[in-house]
């Protein structure tokens, strides 16, 4: 007997060895099992398979021992390994590493797991009671903690107390416990938190709620993934737990999927409220022995009904799994960067549902245009919800001409006139204000000051970098270089400059305009420490700070109610972003921040500062104009061979040195255009070109939706085969980021 086996490795085959005659009546697919690999090393590996067929090339060498007596994996997890694999590229042992929590995969033969005791405290049941005020004697302490413990026991009417919550003296304790008057013990007790019971049931939707509940239900009658596009607090969330509270009618499971950053917010609690310990949580600082708990408890026959989690939570072993739902749809964090597996959790999400014969529900207020795209040629069904929830209005959105200000010479500080105005006003009414600086990336932009100019492609679309020490403008796309101007070609100033304005120098601002007022910032220096996220959020939810000065993480899923006006500082270069996305990035982000103002009390303003206002995007964002913005996006993206009618797949490489990387990046990509031609773009050099003493170059392929993956990613492993088969190229890094965002 056989076992294919998956290693924690990053290695694309899968090994087989063989099963000794003691194993063979209880080893199973998804069992965890040690095996040798390499001369002296052992692996947990993961069985795949189980067969007849002896390897042809190497001998198999033997199972060393199992772990489990019972599958950790079931079978549409290892299917859904796979197809990541697949679809990723990427090695197998890549993704078991990323799904299985580490305490799961030992490297040694013990199981690193330990579970979680507690320490008791009973009286010595052998002891007669009227020896114990004599082995107690005069020891005053000793006789107070007896006495409390009794009192707890008659009290409470218990036997045992524990430890910890008796707050004894180390002293007084140990006495009882070495004249054995007491007794120790440990009970294993699990991480999770066992009370947390609900407290609410779920509201009553309102008639458009209503509506778009049923036209989800019968979308689902026919669709696999319906997308549901609802305004900021239009109350989707509300639809979601009616939803969740039809699976668990039906004895089925919930995956609740939420970008990174959501989840300290109040959704997890909402959700908590409704569905107390019947709701899982898993996210990043989730420590590894709770992972293992959550997934022992998952394969348990009593697994939690609804998880919500963050998009390593699909790789849980779900067993009667009847929806996912993924809220902020169009959240590019859903994509992981690093290390493999570079996935897309919305798209995972939905093969994941498939597998299970499961629904996907995609709720946003600003749609992916790959999403919208979809529902709109019928892949999925479309519900749109366009109610605020309590007919709260959406909050009037502002332009402020910035170019025109600066030439009248209005333009004093970072902030124009207007929206100084109101937030004198909103701070008089003791209300409070969120102001957006973006600052993004490490690309240096050159910008005309003036008319907000900023160089493009020709070949590509996207706004130029630029390159200081070679004065050089480039596109990060195709490697084209150009001269940078004298003058603005558009206005003919001599006002070119870079962009690069930081939240610091807005909060410092601000602190001078509005003295007396609390100033709190929101960025990644901010909020580094565990827990400054939270910390943050709540000194602004409870009024201790009256300004809230952040980048674009402010904007994600936060439900304030007291917030009446928001003000996006230089918007424009949330648009110049050198990327074919960077509108769409900036539609979604204006839209969703401008969604923070007004929520409950009254309608609230938002402040846009722009030098283009003539750019169409705001006119779409002051219009909440969706539909418009989302047909321009998808014109361009035709036009330039962009998703979602091209598939993007950036092949990385990597090396220390410098010469190697520009070699093995020129070879790959002379290898790749026999076969795949005009669809190969570089090698390019990416902005952040060294990483870690690494140099990196990338070839970017744009490929017809037509042209099947697997012939694809035959063409790309061959030529990394013949890459290497050069000895200078062994230890290049080689991987592919499909569909990179
Ligand atoms: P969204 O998820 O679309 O941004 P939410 O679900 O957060 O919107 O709803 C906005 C606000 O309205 C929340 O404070 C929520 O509690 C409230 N709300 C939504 N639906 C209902 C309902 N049916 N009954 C009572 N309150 C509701
Ligand atoms: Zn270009
Ligand atoms: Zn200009």
């Amino acid at each position: 007997m056989f076992v294919d086996v998956i290693l924690p490795l990053p290695l694309y085959k899968v090994f087989t060895y063989s099963v000794p005659e003691n194993m063979q009546q209880q080893i199973g697919v998804g069992f965890r099992i040690i095996v040798p690999f390499g001369s002296k090393k052992h692996y947990t590996a993961i069985v795949l398979r189980i067969h007849e067929n002896a390897p042809q090339d190497y001998a198999a060498k033997e199972v060393h021992s199992l772990i489990d007596l019972f599958p950790v994996v079931n079978e549409n997890q290892l299917k859904l390994w796979e197809w990541t694999s697949f679809y990723y590229i990427c090695p197998q042992g890549d993704v078991f590493k990323a799904a299985l929590p580490s305490a799961m995969k030992p490297q040694d033969f013990s199981q690193t797991y330990t579970p979680k005791t507690e320490t008791y405290l009973r009286i010595n049941p052998k002891i007669e009671k009227k020896y114990i005020s004599n082995l107690i004697g005069r020891a005053k302490k000793q006789q107070q903690l007896f006495d409390e413990i009794t009192n707890i026991f008659v009290e409470q009417s218990v036997e045992v107390v524990s430890k910890k919550e008796l707050n004894a003296s180390s002293t007084a304790l140990k006495g009882l416990l070495n004249k054995q008057i007491l007794q120790e013990f440990s009970v294993e007790t699990g991480r999770l938190n066992a009370e947390n019971n609900a407290v609410r049931q779920s509201y009553p939707l309102n008639e458009f709620q209503q509506q778009a509940f049923d036209e989800i239900t019968n979308c689902f009658t026919e669709k696999n993934t319906c997308l549901l596009h609802g305004v900021t607090s239009s109350g989707k969330t509300e639809i979601y737990i009616h939803l969740i509270e039809q699976m668990l009618a039906e004895g089925r499971q919930t995956l609740f999927l939420v970008p990174e950053i959501a989840l300290t917010t109040q959704l997890t609690k909402r959700l908590q409220a409704v569905f107390g310990n019947r709701l899982g949580i898993y996210h990043s600082k989730i420590n590894d022995q709770e992972r293992v708990e959550i997934w022992q408890k998952m394969l348990s026959d009593a697994p939690y009904e609804i998880m919500i989690g963050v998009r390593s939570s699909l790789f849980l072993p779900f067993q009667r799994l009847g929806l996912v739902i993924v809220d902020e749809e169009h959240e590019q964090s859903y994509k992981q960067q690093d290390p493999a597996p570079r996935y897309h959790a919305r798209d995972t999400a939905i093969m994941l549902a498939h597998l299970f014969g499961a629904k996907t529900l995609l709720g946003s207020a600003t749609p992916s245009i790959e999403s919208y795209y979809n529902a709109k040629t019928g892949k999925y069904g479309l519900v749109t919800l366009s109610q605020r929830f309590a007919e709260i209005q959406l909050p009037e959105i502002r332009l402020e001409n910035t170019k025109e200000l600066r030439r009248k010479k209005q333009m004093k500080t970072l902030l124009a006139p207007a929206l100084i105005e109101q937030m004198k006003t909103a701070l008089a009414n003791g209300e409070q204000v969120i102001l957006f600086r973006n600052r993004r990336g490490f690309a240096p932009m050159l910008e005309c000051k003036l008319c907000a100019w900023v160089p493009k492609c020709q070949h590509c679309d996207v706004s130029l970098t630029y390159h200081k020490y070679r004065h050089q403008l480039m596109c990060h796309y195709c490697n084209s270089v150009y001269r940078v101007p004298e003058e603005c070609p558009a206005c003919g100033q001599k006002n070119l400059e870079m962009l690069g304005l930081g939240t610091e120098q807005l909060e410092e601002e601000v602190a001078l305009l509005f003295p007396g007022n609390t100033i709190a910032r929101m960025d990644t220096d901010t909020t580094r420490g565990k827990n400054s996220y939270e910390k943050l959020i709540t000194d602004f939810q409870e009024k201790r700070v009256q300004i809230l000065v952040g980048t674009q993480m402010l904007s994600k899923g936060l439900d304030f109610d007291n917030v009446s006006v928001v003000g996006i500082i230089s918007a424009d270069s949330l648009l110049n972003y050198p990327d074919f996305r960077s509108h769409e990035r900036g539609f979604q982000l204006m839209t969703q921040a401008a969604g923070r103002a007004g929520r409950k009390n009254r309608r609230g303003t938002v402040f846009i500062q722009t030098a283009a206002p003539e750019v169409p995007v705001y006119r779409y964002v002051v219009e909440g104009d969706y539909e418009s913005f989302f047909n321009t996006q998808v014109a361009e993206r035709k036009l330039f061979n962009y998703p979602p009618f091209f598939r993007l797949i950036v092949v990385v490489i990597k090396h220390k040195d410098e010469n190697i990387v520009n070699e093995a990046a020129d070879f790959l990509a002379e290898r790749l255009k026999l076969s795949l031609e005009k669809r190969v773009f570089g090698q390019n050099k990416p902005i952040v070109s060294r990483v870690q003493q690494y140099h990196i170059r990338e070839i970017l392929l744009k490929l017809e939706i037509g042209l099947t993956l697997q012939s694809v990613r035959d063409i790309l492993k061959s030529a990394e085969e013949v890459l290497r088969m050069n000895e200078k190229f062994r230890s290049v890094v080689v991987f592919y980021d499909v569909d990179r965002v």
